[in-house]
């Protein structure tokens, strides 16, 4: 048993703790933190694109120190038929230049090693290889935390006047502690299984498949046939040298479909197209992960005495079209690391002074934007037409519109207004586009 006793101990090596110990151990807080992996990232998996504002006010020369893979100069929307492709393709010269609309490929494994050693530049104390099981409790307060090693029994307690859970999606310490209770609780509605592969291509194969050049990528989310209409949607990144394909589905949805990740994920690949965008990449890599589904209104209450929830274990994440996680992630430890700076100073590490953090949260984008966002998963569970008749609609309409097969376009047009009637009512259509408006 340990008695040492830090300012500050972080669960969880992610984005979000790695901020979180910078920031409070720049202000010379002694700050450990715990990651269970043998490095950080190793355990570590996204899609995904790395949103930097943040990382950068952390370190404002990330752009020549980071491994970023490539800057997202495309970015793809598309809608899949069973046999078609609806896609609103964004690409602007703007975003090839710096700060590249602070959008980048990054691997994990690499990017996490990184930002944590910035962090212990800053003199944060790494512990990799431990897995922290619970938290511990004096006064209704908590105080440090119980922790596994990699050797079978061995346990250890560490205090701490404040302990920060950046411990990710799956977060027990969050229910542990009492903060996620209720409609908070993790449950397989407010859960997506995330699966992915990364393929091995070549750089001329990216530049030439995507429309890129060096250093340029491309970002698409697929919806609709993608996923089987379940409530979810696939995605593809480029990096410097492979792809990352994969999808993401509520898991309560899975299961009443009885689908399966990876039948949903080969499925996906042998799409037409999709499959010639991936053709000849060797599997390199295989992964599944959580992400959290917590509406604004069912969110964890985000600290107690002495604790502070960050990044995915408080749930926040703009989950609607921007599917922004890490900037999130990063601004709310970014924001816990200050909490406790002002919690040293006057020496109260008690809710009254760790209320602060949700002011800070509900000032910025993070707390503005889920609000606003918050119902956008709501409004695709109630209104699935949204992920497939609208988009097979549009398409079965376009592709309608620009049939040539000798009849005047006046009776075209005519022919495929009426097919496009007899599937919906325009008074419900201009309900559901009023609706979708909102959400945009
Ligand atoms: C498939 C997928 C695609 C995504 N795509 C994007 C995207 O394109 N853009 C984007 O911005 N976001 C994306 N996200 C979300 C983003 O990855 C997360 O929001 C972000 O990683 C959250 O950071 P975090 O630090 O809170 O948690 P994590 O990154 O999950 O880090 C948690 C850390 O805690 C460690 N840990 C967990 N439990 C313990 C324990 N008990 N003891 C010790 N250590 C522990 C883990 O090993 C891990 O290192 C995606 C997520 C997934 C799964």
């Amino acid at each position: 048993m340990s008695c040492d006793l830090f300012d500050v101990i972080i669960v969880g090596a992610g984005p979000a703790g790695i901020a979180a110990a910078m920031v409070s151990a720049r202000a010379g807080l002694s700050t450990v933190l715990l990651e269970r992996g043998n490095y950080p990232g190793s355990k570590n998996l996204f899609g995904g694109i790395l949103f930097t504002p943040e990382l950068e006010k952390l370190v404002p020369s990330f752009l020549e120190k980071a491994p970023l893979e490539r800057h997202m100069s495309r970015r793809r929307f598309s809608f899949l038929t069973t046999d078609g492709e609806l896609a609103l393709d964004l690409w602007s010269n703007r975003f090839n230049q710096p700060p590249f609309n602070h959008s980048f490929t990054v691997m994990r494994s690499k990017f996490d090693r990184w930002f944590a050693t910035q962090a212990e530049e800053a003199g944060v104390q790494l512990l990799t290889g431990v897995v922290v099981d619970d938290l511990v409790w004096k006064d209704e307060k908590v105080v440090g935390i119980k922790a596994r090693g990699e050797k079978e029994g061995q346990f250890d307690e560490l205090y701490a006047s404040l302990v920060i859970c950046a411990e990710g999606a799956n977060s027990l310490l969050a229910e542990k502690s009492g903060l996620r209770s209720g409609k908070s609780k993790m449950t397989p509605q407010n859960r997506t299984v995330a699966v992915k592969e990364v393929l091995r291509l070549t750089k001329e194969k990216i530049q030439d498949r995507f429309n890129v050049r060096e250093k340029e990528g491309v970002s698409v989310v697929y919806l609709g046939e993608v996923v089987k209409g379940a409530l979810g949607t696939g995605f593809l990144y480029t990096y410097e040298d492979s792809i990352s394909v994969g999808l993401g589905c509520e898991m309560k949805d899975l299961i009443d479909r009885k689908m399966a990740p990876y039948d949903l994920l080969d499925h996906m690949k042998s799409h037409p197209v999709i499959a010639p965008l991936i053709e000849g990449g060797e599997v390199i890599e295989y992964s599944t992960h959580m992400i959290p589904e917590d509406s604004f209104r069912n969110l964890p209450e985000l600290a107690t005495h002495g604790l502070m929830l960050v990044g995915d274990s408080a749930g926040l994440i703009n989950n609607s079209i921007f599917q922004e996680g890490t900037n999130m992630a990063i601004a709310s430890g970014l924001f816990a690391g200050e909490t406790a700076v002002e919690a040293k100073q006057k020496k109260d590490f008690s809710l009254s002074t760790l209320s602060r953090y949700r002011e800070k949260l509900e000032n910025s984008f993070v707390l503005k934007d889920m609000r606003h966002y918050g119902g956008f998963l709501d409004m695709m569970r109630e209104h699935r037409e949204y992920l497939g008749l609208y988009p097979e609609l549009t398409l079965e309409f376009l592709v309608n519109y620009f049939t040539v097969d000798g009849r005047s376009k006046k009776e075209i047009k005519k022919e495929t207004f009426r097919k496009l009637r007899k599937k919906i009512s325009i008074p419900k259509l201009i309900m559901d586009m009023i609706r979708a408006r909102k959400m945009i």
